[in-house]
């Protein structure tokens, strides 16, 4: 063994940690031998090497033995130190196969290049990729034949494992854009060329990508410029922002029009590997479709929102079990009169006065129940302005349920109905008041209701004209309290008043009753007025009564009297016959009396009319109105006076009997008197029909009074709005054929029968004897002027001409006065 290292290398001595190792290293055994023999070529390159920071290597003669330097290491990995002095072929065995051709050309006097190859070293105990970019260069001796090999290396596996990354990750972004399930795109440059975009958004761009791609987005797509979009493209491109927007309205083509779309989008820097931004990755989401939805659901709860809110009734929703105020309409914050700082607030705060009320009770049961609660007409008192006040509403708590089913609030609907309360109530006090007018009425009162006319109410004087014992008759259809009242007429009445709602008056009506237990005949004065509702509505009957039935009968005995003592008078007529000249004479004298009396009383009367007319005309201008009024009074009652003496007059002269006879044309006479009514017809718009008349005997003046009398009341009496229909005919009859109340030698006489009919208003059956009494009227003045004289004329002139006359009517069809005349 050599003991090497006697002498210093200047050329291993520059300090590097390979050059003492070479100089550490024994190499007796090594074909090389010791340094310091080292040929001056392999001296001179292992100088140059291990001087040099750039990794290199020496494969020395044709075995390759490698020499390296301290840059080199890290590269040689764990194969240092072991790799000094050992042969190329063997230290690098795994890589040789690519190594030896090179080597072998260097060998043959060439350089080689390689750049960035591929090796696959074992240098750390596993094979491992590796790239180097490295050159090989031979070495040469004097004589020019190679003897060695130098390499400068470097490792560029990290460059290229990174530029490998780089353009695998590339590779993945394309294929994550194309493959995105969201709209995606790079847009490169400061122009914003289409790079890359999917199907996607060319979708939603609207424009393929024969159109856009590598082109500048803005001219590939006109439409989507000065939206805004450019701006933001700026601030990520040029100063690296990232810009998220949401729902943001981009117009874009859509097949021949432009249409906004509302888009989530984020725009991101696109960065080379070094960190500078190249473009834009944008990722765009179309949202048109929720916005559009979103917006209906907006508006549409927005609608909702605004008619609850101007909902003219109160409305509001209590939420959780506390029932927290999330709604409170207008309405409903006015009825509770606390202003309208609500809203998040508890019921039971905003509403204390309802404590004890039960209302808290009624909304917490709704919500544990979910079952709604109503009321009606429900008092409340609530604190308004300071004050306690009683309110009346309609009120609804209706449970509200989540998506599960659960209750979550309660709504509350009500309606305020304090003035229709209260309305009610003065309706009620009103109604209150007319019943206790009724009550104490001093006239008989009651109201019969609907059509079966059941007592509602009646006082004590007409319960007791009724006879009967207040419970017999009170709630109970009048004409089951009262039987015997039934069937004489009456019923008819009352119906008429209750359709028509006209009322009825009747003067000194005969009613049949049974009164307490015996059967009287009692005589009213009566009104049966309509009875309504606040709506006008017809409900029944108020009926008036007043009881004339003393004064009547007191009447009717003095009739009675009057004519018992006239049939005493013809009775003994025959012992009165000696005094007769002197009777008829006192007679006369009485009857010319009346009569001058009356013609008496007629120029006064015209006086009276005259002066008044002229002290009228005189006083014109100065007279007030309530004076004219007092004038036109005096007026009247003047006239009326002046129809009274003429009437009288007739009367009188027809009770004169029977004074001068002739025959007379009753087709002349009907004509004469029609002729005097001639304006009546005419202004009632009449018909009067005359059938052939016979000519019969008797007085003239008396024959026309009492056709002018009929006729008049045919006119006169009619239906307010049907134009009056008269019909008069005559015809040759038995007696016994129209009259069955006529003695046996009437019976069986000829007589002219002569009808005046009308379509008039009529009059109860039961009345028709009465209205041929003097002064006797069914109908009242302010209706129907006259002075119930007229038909009393009538009977008298029948009666004068040896006939008889009688009437028969109904309320309502019309009348029919039936006069039998002897034919002489
Ligand atoms: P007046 O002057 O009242 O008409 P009358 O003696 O002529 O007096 O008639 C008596 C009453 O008989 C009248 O008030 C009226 O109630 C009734 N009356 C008479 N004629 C008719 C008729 N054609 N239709 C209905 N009622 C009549």
């Amino acid at each position: 063994m050599t003991q090497t290292q006697a002498v210093p290398l200047p050329f291993l001595n520059n300090g590097s940690e390979i050059s003492a190792l070479i100089r550490s290293k024994d190499w007796s055994q090594h074909p090389l031998g010791s340094p310091d023999g080292w040929p001056a070529h392999l001296r001179m390159a292992v100088s140059l090497m291990l001087n040099s920071q750039f990794p290199m290597f020496v494969w020395w003669g044709p075995e390759l033995y490698t020499l390296y330097n301290d840059a080199y290491r890290p590269i040689a990995g764990d194969k240092h130190p072991a790799l000094l002095g050992q042969s190329g072929r063997e230290g690098w065995a795994e890589i040789w196969p690519v190594l030896n051709p090179l080597v072998e050309s260097v060998f043959r006097g060439n350089s080689t290049w390689s750049a960035d190859q591929v090796l696959y070293m074992n240098r750390h105990g596993f094979v491992e990729e590796t790239y180097f970019t490295f050159s090989y260069s031979p070495i040469t001796d004097d004589s020019g034949s190679v003897i060695g090999l130098h390499c400068a290396c470097i490792e560029t596996t990290e460059k290229v494992l990174a530029v490998r990354k780089l353009e695998e990750s590339e590779r993945n972004l394309r294929n994550t854009i194309l493959q995105s399930p969201v709209a995606m795109c790079i847009l490169k440059g400061p122009s914003y060329k289409v790079e890359i975009a999917n199907s996607r958004m060319y979708a939603l761009w609207g424009r393929g990508a024969d159109q856009l791609l590598h082109r500048p987005i803005f001219d590939g797509l006109p439409e989507a410029r000065h939206q805004g979009l450019e701006e933001l493209l700026e601030r990520v491109y040029r100063n690296g922002e990232t810009v998220t927007a949401r729902e943001r309205a981009v117009q874009l083509p859509r097949e021949d029009s432009v249409e906004t779309l509302y888009l989530n989008f984020v725009y991101e820097p696109f960065r080379e590997g070094d960190g500078s931004v190249s473009g834009v990755l944008a990722v765009a989401f179309d949202v048109t479709e929720q916005v559009a939805a979103r917006k209906k659901v907006e508006k549409s709860e927005q609608q909702v929102r605004a008619m609850v809110e101007s909902a003219p009734f109160p409305i509001g929703v209590f939420v959780g079990r506390d029932m927290r105020i999330t709604l409170a309409n207008q309405s409903l914050m006015n009825a509770w009169g606390k202003g309208g700082d609500v809203i998040g607030k508890r019921y039971a705060e905003v509403l204390p006065e309802l404590e004890g009320s039960g209302i808290y009770e009624q909304l917490d049961k709704v919500f544990t129940t979910g079952r709604p609660y109503r009321a009606r007409n429900q008092r409340v008192e609530l604190q308004v302005e300071g004050e306690l006040r009683p309110f009346f509403f309609n009120y609804d708590f209706t449970p509200l349920f989540d998506t599960e089913g659960q209750v979550y609030g309660v709504m509350n609907t009500a309606a305020d109905v304090t003035d229709l309360n209260e309305a009610k109530l003065k309706v009620e006090q009103s109604e209150r008041n007319f019943r206790s007018m009724i009550l104490q009425a001093p006239v008989a009162m009651c109201i019969l209701l609907g059509p079966d006319h059941v007592v509602d109410i009646a006082n004590e004087l007409m319960i007791g004209l009724w006879g009967k014992p207040p419970e017999q008759v009170l709630n109970k259809p009048i004409f089951e309290g009262l039987p015997d009242a039934r069937e004489q007429g009456l019923e008819a009445l009352l119906a008429g008043v209750l359709q028509t709602g006209i009322p009825f008056t009747a003067n000194e009506r005969p009613v049949e009753l049974v009164r307490n237990g015996q059967k009287e005949t009692v005589y009213q004065n009566f009104v049966y007025e309509p009875y309504r509702d606040a709506d006008g509505q017809i409900l029944g009957v108020l009926a008036i009564s007043i009881d004339v039935t003393p004064q009547v009968l007191a009447r009717q005995k003095i009739e009675e009297i009057v004519v018992q003592r006239t049939r005493e008078l013809a009775h003994s007529n025959e012992a009165l016959h000696k005094s007769n000249e002197e009777l008829i004479r006192t007679n006369n004298n009485l009857e010319e009396f009346a009569y001058a009396a009356s013609h008496d009383m007629k120029e006064p009367i015209r006086k009276i009319h005259f002066f008044s007319d002229l002290l009228k005309g005189e006083l014109e201008a100065q007279l007030n109105d309530r004076q004219k009024q007092l004038f036109n009074r005096m007026e009247q009652a003047s006239k009326r006076m002046g129809t009274l003496v003429d009437d009288l007059l007739a009367y009188s002269h027809a009770s004169k009997g029977m004074l001068q006879e002739e025959p007379i044309d009753l087709n002349q006479k009907i004509k004469v008197v029609l002729e005097d009514l001639e304006l009546e017809i005419q202004q009632k718009n009449a018909v009067v029909t005359a059938g052939p008349l016979p000519t019969i005997k008797g007085n003239r003046r008396q024959i026309q009074q009492l056709f002018q009398n009929l006729i008049s009341n045919a006119l006169k009496y009619s239906k307010p709005d049907v134009p009056p229909e008269v019909h008069i005919r005559a015809q040759k009859v038995l007696g016994a054929d129209m009259q069955p109340s006529l003695t046996q030698a009437e019976a069986g006489r000829e007589y002219h029968f002569i009808e005046v009919r009308d379509n008039g208003i009529g009059f109860p059956q039961a009345d028709a004897e009465r209205i041929f009494h003097v002064f006797t009227r069914l109908h009242g003045n302010a209706e129907y002027r006259g002075t119930g004289v007229g038909l009393s004329i009538v009977r008298k002139v029948v009666n004068n001409h040896g006939g008889i006359i009688w009437a028969e009517s109904e309320p309502g069809q019309g009348s029919a006065f039936k006069i039998l005349l002897p034919v002489v």
